[in-house]
């Protein structure tokens, strides 16, 4: 008769997946299911590229939990054999007079010691020739940050996973299987799984997993990025000559041209409400117009551009932008973890070794990821 897991993790996202992970390597015996496998094409870590930033302005929380994530995502993607899956572009922080942001950004990134360059205008017209920096009166460059290829890094994390003893299948878990102290969610078919503590990593779907508690506090949102072409034999699109780049006062952002996909353009103003399972994947006229008038102002030379591959998308947004990650206030057994709010992927080696360490009682709560501290209707304040 098999063991019954200590611990059932369900969502095999970049939370899910580095929670399985750091449980397993804490000790126990972890099954990790998900209803359509890992980095699969509509969860939130199924895109193709995500950058790893350690900035977010004065949030050091997840600054610490950023600088923590990138070593442990080279060493996890060095024991996987695909180093090639994190490209160290660094990322370039775009800052005006008037932008509090990037200037509590620098200051946080000098007090925890990461390597950070403050550049003039003149300093990011000679270094990065594609962008146009008018309106910008300073730059933040961080030289070690750069872009992970989600999908398949995600994937990596599972096999790792896997290859350290992670019980992994795909499967649906109906959540409605597990109230009070019962110990076993059902699957679809109407297996069942038991264990002592369940973690729902779920991204996307947790507000309709848990709609009482997180229905009200989760905002599911379709968000579009789109690649366009750059110049035939032009180098200024490709890195080191084009970082990854936050323009987050224009609300916007971009990577370079990686693998010959194209420059990403992508538009941090929140869409409207997205169903994962079922909202239609189709980039919008709209979404590409605007997309094309930003990339007209900050890398003119794409202004033509043709559009070669565009991903429909979706956050899963808590009022504030912070994210959740607690246990269940009626249900002792079961830990919730999400809210990634557009910023997510890059922290999840630090959220999985956090809800490891949560699960083992070993580290107090952080007030600011925690259930208490989300209210409906507060204003967004991480970026
Ligand atoms: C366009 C876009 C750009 C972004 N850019 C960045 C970026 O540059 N940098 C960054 O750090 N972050 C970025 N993010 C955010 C980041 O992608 C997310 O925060 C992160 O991927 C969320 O991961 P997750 O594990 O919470 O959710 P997901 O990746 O959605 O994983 C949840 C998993 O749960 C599974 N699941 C759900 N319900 C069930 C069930 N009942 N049974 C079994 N399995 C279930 C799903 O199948 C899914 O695989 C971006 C997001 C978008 C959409």
């Amino acid at each position: 008769m098999p063991r019954s897991p200590d611990v059932v993790v369900v969502g095999a996202g970049t939370f899910g997946a580095w929670t399985a992970w750091h449980l397993r390597r804490a000790g126990h015996a972890v099954k990790l299911v998900d209803a359509f496998g890992a980095g699969h094409s509509r969860a939130s870590s199924g895109g193709e590229s995500r950058i790893i930033r350690m900035g977010y302005g004065d949030r050091t929380l997840y600054s610490r939990w950023a600088r923590e994530s990138l070593p442990q995502w080279k060493q996890l993607l060095d024991e996987a054999g695909r180093p090639d899956l994190f490209h160290e572009t660094g990322v370039l922080w775009l800052g005006r007079d008037a932008d509090p942001h990037v200037g509590a950004t620098a200051l946080t990134l000098d007090r925890l010691g990461v390597v950070a360059e403050s550049l003039d205008p003149a300093d990011l017209r000679s270094r990065f020739p594609a962008l146009d920096f008018t309106g910008i009166t300073r730059g933040v460059f961080e030289p070690g940050s750069g872009v992970l290829l989600a999908r398949r890094a995600v994937n990596a994390v599972v096999d790792q996973a896997v290859r350290h003893g992670v019980d992994y299948r795909v499967a649906s878990v109906d959540p409605s299987g597990l109230s009070g102290g019962a110990d076993a969610l059902r699957l679809g078919g109407g297996a069942r799984l038991s264990a002592g503590t369940f973690v729902f990593a779920c991204g996307p779907w947790l507000p309709a997993l848990f709609p009482d508690l997180l229905g009200p506090l989760l905002r599911t949102t379709r968000q579009e990025v789109f690649f366009l072409g750059t110049p035939a034999g032009d180098r200024r699109f490709r890195p080191p000559a084009l970082p990854a780049w936050i323009d987050f006062h224009a609300g916007a952002y971009g990577l370079p041209d990686i693998e010959g996909r194209g420059a990403k353009v992508g538009l941090t103003a929140l869409g409207p409400a997205f169903d994962p399972d079922r909202g239609d994947r189709a980039p919008s006229a709209e979404g590409l117009a605007a997309a094309r008038r930003f990339a007209a102002t900050r890398l003119p030379a794409l202004r033509d551009a043709p559009l070669l591959e565009a991903r429909v998308c979706q956050y899963t947004n808590t009022p504030s932008g912070d994210l959740l990650i607690d246990r269940h206030p009626d249900r002792d057994s079961v830990w919730l973890a999400g809210g990634g709010s557009g910023h997510g992927f890059k922290l999840g080696p630090a959220v999985g070794a956090y809800v490891a360490a949560r699960v083992a009682g070993t580290v107090p709560g952080e007030d600011l990821v925690g259930l208490p501290a989300k209210r409906h209707g507060q204003e967004r304040t991480v970026l």
